[in-house]
């Protein structure tokens, strides 16, 4: 029987090594997001890159301030990436509402309904920061501290408390009730298409 363990080092090491980031920019940062992937900062050197589905990605980037709209999206696309998954917080307004610390549609703790794993501070954090909170994300990979996505599962009825508490119970199944009437039409569209 093969210890899975024994080879954690080089699975940690591979795993921050090769990092894909949802490509999903949530808030006012997400204008730093170029500058980092292209030349100057080139983030492809460090294996890293955005990928349009998250269910092959295990970076979520919070570009910015969180609004309760953005954030279903947010919980459920975080759900929907497979384990291990990473989330980094950028600039004060995941964190605390920054500017809109006071704004009625502004969500003051991100952490109170996702885990986050690395926070980074400012308004708005320039690419060096971004850098920064990457590589100590990196850091905690390899040391295998980055369990934000263990802790949603064992604390998760912390979090699903929190997310109920906002949107009302059973609001997972109402969001996607409103998509179906949409999938019908398109499913009706492209049928017409083919005749
Ligand atoms: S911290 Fe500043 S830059 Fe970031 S989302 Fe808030 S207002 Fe925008």
């Amino acid at each position: 029987m093969v210890d899975w363990r024994l080879y954690e080092p080089l699975i940690n090491f591979a795993r921050k090594r090769s990092m894909w980031i949802v490509a999903f920019c949530t808030g006012c940062g997400g204008i730093e997001m170029p500058p980092l992937m292209t030349s100057r900062y080139d983030l492809e050197r460090f294996g890293m890159m955005p990928n349009p589905a998250p269910r092959m990605a295990d970076l979520f980037l919070i570009t910015g301030y969180v609004t309760p709209k953005t954030l279903k999206r947010i919980i459920i696309t975080y759900e929907m990436q497979p384990d291990p998954k990473y989330v980094l917080a950028h600039g004060s307004c995941p964190l605390n509402g920054g500017i809109y610390w006071d704004a009625y549609n502004a969500i003051k703790h991100l952490d109170k309904y996702i885990p986050v794993d690395v926070a980074i501070a400012g308004c708005m954090p320039r690419p060096e920061a971004v850098m920064d909170g990457i590589k100590k994300m990196m850091e905690l990979i390899e040391t295998g501290k980055a369990d934000g996505w263990k802790r949603y599962k064992e604390n998760y009825e912390y979090y699903k408390k929190n997310q109920d508490e906002l949107f009302g119970e059973g609001w997972r199944e109402r969001t996607a009730r409103r998509w179906i009437p949409w999938l019908m039409n398109k499913k009706k569209e492209i049928g017409g298409g083919k005749q």
